[in-house]
């Protein structure tokens, strides 16, 4: 199924396989006319993708995906962008870049104490000078025979309540979506299925949300019926888009396929009008 409209997606800017070039040119030749590249904690591919989907004939927003977390629980939150260069919002993603790399130091620590002998020199070639995560960990696992693959390595060690596991210095939801609407950004909350229920979306709307992924590569047609009505009820923008990460040879979940989601292009219109300013 080819989608025409595709608002999220990672690069090699975090945790993504493709460089941003390739995503916006991968975009493109799947029939996307409209794509975000919104990577964890960092908008520095975007310039780049940029120049790719220009050349290629598409519309680029500029985006980030930062992660929150509350008494009710994560929230990820969507940027999207008519421009980067405000200070405040550049300022706390730095600060966040920096919280990860010395996360990632201390899970590589975690995992010496266990037997495992990475070394952060490791973990940095993977990440090769972008935002740290865990998947440039478990690649790194990888990459040293500790593990057959990266969801393994999640498995064994890094993933949430395993033993290497250390959470991540997080933004509180008031904090995330402040900081993306001052920048003049539009803030959504991506795959809402996964924060829960409806008393924290009310939470969010609160602090100023804008839009709400509606549409994701593993939300059944029942959660999209439910979805667009509480984006109605809440005056919402209605975003969507497949999280890909990766091409599915790669390791990837071929379900996050870039341009796999369908998404209505009218839904699309109007995320690209209310970031730009033309409704
Ligand atoms: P981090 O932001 O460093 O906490 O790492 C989270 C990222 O790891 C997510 O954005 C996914 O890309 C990836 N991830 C999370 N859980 C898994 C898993 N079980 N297997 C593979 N990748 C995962
Ligand atoms: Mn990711
Ligand atoms: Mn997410
Ligand atoms: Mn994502």
């Amino acid at each position: 199924m080819i989608s025409r409209v595709d608002l999220h997606a990672h690069s090699t800017a975090s945790d993504g396989r493709l460089s941003p070039t390739e995503v916006a040119r991968l975009a493109a030749s799947r029939g996307v006319r409209l794509l975000a590249l919104t990577d964890h904690d960092t908008t520095a591919g975007c310039a780049e993708a940029q120049r790719q989907a220009q050349a290629s004939g598409i519309r680029l927003i500029a985006g980030v995906e930062i992660n929150t977390d509350s008494e009710l629980g994560e929230a990820h939150l969507l940027g999207y962008f008519a421009g980067l260069d405000h200070s405040e919002l550049q300022a706390a993603l730095t600060r966040i870049q920096i919280e990860r790399a010395k996360r990632a130091q201390a899970i590589v620590e975690k995992l010496n104490t266990l037997g495992v002998a990475i070394t952060m020199e490791q973990v940095q070639a993977q990440a090769n000078h972008t935002v740290i995560g865990r998947p440039h960990i478990a690649r790194a696992l990888v990459a040293g025979g500790w593990v057959g693959s990266p969801s393994a390595a999640f498995e064994l060690y890094i993933g949430q309540g395993r033993r290497a596991y250390i959470p991540r210095y997080v933004f509180s939801p008031q904090e995330a979506i402040g900081l993306i609407r001052n920048a003049g950004g539009v803030a959504a909350l991506a795959h809402p299925v996964r924060s829960g229920n409806e008393q924290h979306i009310s939470q969010l709307v609160e602090f100023g949300l804008n839009a709400l992924e509606v549409y994701y590569f593993d939300h059944a047609p029942d959660d999209v019926a439910r979805l667009r009505e509480l984006a109605k009820r809440h005056g919402l923008l209605v975003t969507g888009g497949s999280d890909f990460h990766d091409l599915p040879k790669g390791g990837g979940d071929g379900r996050r396929g870039l341009g796999s989601v369908w998404v209505p292009e009218e839904d699309g219109e109007r995320l690209w009008e209310r970031v730009n300013g033309l409704n």
